[in-house]
């Protein structure tokens, strides 16, 4: 039986766990954490990852519901910029983090063996195999320890690695009663999102431009439209991270038996809602490259030729929107939000004809 690493129990590396365990591997994962769980709010899985999980025989992904009110983007004040429906937007499945970790953490099998409190200091490689901390011994070794890799930074030393997008965001979870499909308010320098979870409650996210390193509130939105105070009001805890993605051009996802996937390899701004998303179809193409050869260098070759230019979109593209959603001047601000709405209305009228 082939055997790999897994370095890193987030969402990356359990699904790449499972993935490997599914085409035959024996997988070890280490995580350095205590004990394996995600922690954080609620997360947005799109169609494309909904399908990978689905592959992998990961239940209870459910397809998005359709929410009973329009869910689209507003003004600070409530007015609608434009609905989801005339941009003909598919919607995500959003889920708790913890739930969507315990779905894919349900299907490891007896030839998924984890080790938490586990720390990943070295790894060295040679024609034979792969050593962690001169003691644990694979085929493969997968890198899914996140945005600041040890891993990655032991491959590639001259790499930047993450930079800070120069915005802060807030994220809860709010057991309110609402009829509201949600969405995102834009303001000027400020964003406000909301969606139903798959389990009833309601997930929600708020971004602020700050400097790195700082601890603020979400104070601005008590004055935004209703439900936005409503919900801030009604979650009993409230994270704040810095938003930072991993400097371009990517480093190549593989080296030798070594293959990056999720935030170690790709970090994104959270704005497309797709990190974790590409993370989970990393998984996917690994597996599927590794069980089409027995070639192990040709198939990490095909992975990184896949996944590389597809995730290097997506870091631009989320950047991109990033800058967009956080424009503090006023002028490009109302040129943005018509430009928005008057894109939508053309959208749902080609849609008609
Ligand atoms: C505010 C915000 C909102 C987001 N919203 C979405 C969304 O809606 N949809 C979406 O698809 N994505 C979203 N993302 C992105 C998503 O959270 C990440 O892309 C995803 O969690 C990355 O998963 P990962 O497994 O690659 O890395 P991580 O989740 O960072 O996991 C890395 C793991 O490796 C472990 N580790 C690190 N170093 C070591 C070591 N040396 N030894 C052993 N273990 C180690 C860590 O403890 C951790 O458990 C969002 C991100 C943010 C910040």
């Amino acid at each position: 039986m082939s055997t790999a690493i897994v370095v890193g129990a987030g969402i990356g590396g359990v699904t790449a766990a499972v993935a490997l365990q599914r085409c035959g591997w024996q997988v070890t994962v280490l995580e350095r954490a205590p004990e394996l769980g995600e922690v954080g709010a609620g997360i947005s899985v799109w169609p494309s990852a909904v399908a990978v999980l689905e592959e992998l025989g990961v239940k209870g992904v459910e397809k998005a519901s359709v929410p009973s009110k329009p869910a689209g983007m507003r003004k600070p004040d409530g007015r609608w910029v434009v609905g989801a429906a005339d941009l003909g937007l598919e919607l995500p499945v959003m889920i708790h983090r913890t739930q969507l970790h315990e779905l894919i953490t349900a299907e490891f099998g007896p030839a998924v063996i984890v080790r938490t409190g586990y720390e990943v200091r070295t790894v060295s490689q040679d024609a034979d195999g792969v050593t962690v901390n001169g003691e644990l011994q694979a085929e493969l070794l997968v890198a899914a320890d996140g945005i600041r890799s040890a891993v990655r930074g032991g491959l590639y030393p001259q790499y930047d690695g993450p930079r800070y997008s120069g915005f802060t965001a807030y994220r809860g979870i709010a057991e309110v009663e609402l009829d509201d499909g949600g969405g995102e308010t834009w303001g000027r320098g400020q964003l406000f999102g909301f969606a139903r979870l798959i389990d009833g409650r309601f997930y929600w996210y708020g971004t602020a431009n700050q400097a790195a390193g700082t601890t603020s509130e979400p104070t601005v939105f008590e004055s935004w439209h209703d439900p936005i105070p409503r919900l801030i009001a009604g979650s009993e805890k409230i994270l704040q991270n810095d938003i930072y993605d991993l400097t371009l051009p990517l480093v190549p996802f593989t080296q030798g038996r070594v293959v990056l996937v999720g935030d170690a390899a790709h970090a994104m701004t959270p704005n497309l809602g797709r990190g974790a998303c590409s993370a989970i179809e990393d998984a996917g193409a690994l597996a599927r490259h590794l069980g089409a050869t027995s070639d192990l260098p040709a198939a990490l070759t095909a992975y990184d030729a896949e996944r590389r230019p597809a995730t290097t979109k997506l870091v631009k593209r989320s950047r991109s929107l990033g800058r967009v959603a956080q424009v503090e001047n006023p002028v490009i601000t109302t040129l943005r939000d018509g430009l928005f709405s008057i894109g939508g209305k053309l959208v749902a009228l080609r849609g008609r004809k």
